[in-house]
């Protein structure tokens, strides 16, 4: 049997999410993935910025920065030019990659600097209050949409891939082996990944949807009734696409690296003396 505990901080255990969270699954997913890699625990960094996602890299034994709200991928790129060996992961929420962050997350795809990023995209801000969120589904109530949210929804596949990121995938927490296989293609790929991993928070979200979910396996229900893999989507109308969440890996390109451009100019502009 898998052995967790390696990669965690089992002091910091019991976790402080709620039951049927989403994220407590893609953390398993995420150290299954960083386990095939074969990746010493000592050349990682997990970059964190606030929200219930965002206090992953506290449980994980791993190098750890918890940092500000949105500011995850900047404080990742330091890192990442400060020493090109580590494996830089980011970790963030739908809110905190896509709203306060969101600048970070489109020069991030621009650059192609070589970090991975996982969205856990509940469609909502959980810890701070159920705010609504760049994807929180049109339509739906939150604590600041009481009568129904009436902006459309990011499309985080399709913004990361416009905004340059060279592995574009996504998955759900009900579809694990296909979100581990996701999580660890983005991890060994050179350049800047993005996995949306679209899953469910009842507890500031589902709950306000009295129609569509009575509890938070309802909503674990709805990711594995309504995911339809790309190579079927391709063959389906908008109109038959509505509401349904489309996985698979969306793009995969080649393209220079920040770091290695970064070094290479540093190079050039010091005849190799530094
Ligand atoms: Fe998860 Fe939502 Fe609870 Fe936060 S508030 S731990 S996102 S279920
Ligand atoms: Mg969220």
């Amino acid at each position: 049997m898998f052995d967790y505990s390696a990669y965690l901080r089992n002091e910091k255990l019991p976790h402080i999410w709620c039951a049927g969270c989403g994220h407590g699954i893609v953390l398993k997913s995420l150290i299954r993935a960083v386990a095939k890699t074969g990746w010493d625990k000592n050349d990682i960094v997990l970059v964190s910025g606030i929200g219930c996602a965002s206090r992953l890299p506290g449980y994980v034994d791993f190098n750890t920065l918890h940092t500000a709200h949105g500011r995850a991928l900047a404080f990742a790129t330091g890192v990442k030019l400060a020493n090109p060996k580590f494996r830089v992961i980011v970790v963030s929420g739908d809110g905190d990659a896509l709203a306060i962050g969101g600048n970070h997350f489109i020069h991030a795809c621009r650059r192609n600097i070589d970090i991975s990023l996982i969205v856990f995209n509940n469609g909502i801000y959980g810890m701070t209050g159920g705010q609504y969120s760049p994807t929180t589904p049109e339509g739906d109530k939150a604590a600041t949409a009481p009568y129904g949210h009436i902006e459309p929804e990011f499309d985080v596949v399709s913004l990361a891939k416009g905004a340059g990121a060279t592995f574009v995938a996504r998955g759900t927490s009900y579809h694990v082996p296909q979100l581990d296989d996701y999580i660890y293609k983005a991890l060994v790929h050179k350049g800047f990944s993005v996995v949306d991993v679209i899953e469910a928070c009842y507890t500031t979200h589902g709950r306000k949807q009295k129609a569509k979910y009575k509890d938070n396996l309802d909503m674990l229900k709805w990711q594995r009734d309504n995911a339809v893999p790309l190579a079927t989507a391709q063959g389906m109308s908008p109109e038959d696409l509505k509401g349904k969440i489309v996985t698979g890996i969306f793009h995969e390109a080649d393209r220079p690296e920040f770091v290695e451009s970064c070094l290479s100019l540093v190079s050039r502009v010091t005849g190799g003396a530094r």
